[in-house]
């Protein structure tokens, strides 16, 4: 019963001006402090999950990756990393994206994927939809075939479920 009624959305901190002036930064580290309330959410993001069959779950560095890897656990699928550039041994594949102001880059090793392995993608909270979608590009540029996309939260005023050409699952959305 407290799987149902659980509202998510009491656990998630706001912080107003960070990082910066303007910004309201959508804190989940009160989420993952609350064992129970963690269990619950990963719990779900788990069963939204398991339909499109994963081999594979990919997390972005670096809140996905405590969304992600919990997850592969219980599906009992692979876990891999897309990381800053620079943090990854071996070969790797990096793909630098546009933000508002400037560009990042996301790197992956590139024998993370076997080809045509099915591939979610997970974040803590999709924004502009950037930093996700350069995600599944580069996914594609290892062979991924990517199935999926989840996050936690989805702020929707900003658009971001455009950029994303995969099925989409989000657990929490605020206006
Ligand atoms: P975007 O590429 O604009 O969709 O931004 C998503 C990435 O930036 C995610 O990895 C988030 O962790 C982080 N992010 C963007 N905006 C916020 C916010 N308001 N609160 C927390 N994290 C954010």
């Amino acid at each position: 019963a407290m799987t149902q009624e659980l509202d998510l959305k009491r656990y998630i901190r706001h912080v107003p001006d960070f990082p910066k002036p303007g910004i309201l930064f959508y804190d989940i580290s009160t989420l993952l402090r609350n064992a129970d309330a963690w269990q619950v959410a990963t719990g779900r993001l788990a069963r939204a999950i398991a339909p499109w069959q994963p081999d594979l779950l990919a997390g972005i560095e670096s809140r996905g990756f405590l969304t992600a890897a919990p997850i592969a656990t219980r599906l009992g699928c692979g876990f891999t990393m897309l990381r800053k550039p620079g943090k990854l041994p071996g070969e790797t594949v990096t793909l630098t994206y546009d933000l508002e102001y400037g560009s990042d880059s996301l790197a992956i090793q590139a024998d993370a994927v076997k080809p045509g392995q099915r591939v979610v993608v997970l974040d803590d909270l999709l924004a502009t939809g950037g930093t996700l979608a350069a995600s599944v590009q580069l996914l594609r540029k290892v062979g991924a075939e990517v199935v999926g996309a989840s996050v936690l939260i989805e702020l929707e005023n900003l658009g971001g479920r455009r950029k994303i050409d995969v099925p989409l699952h989000t657990l929490i959305s605020y206006e």
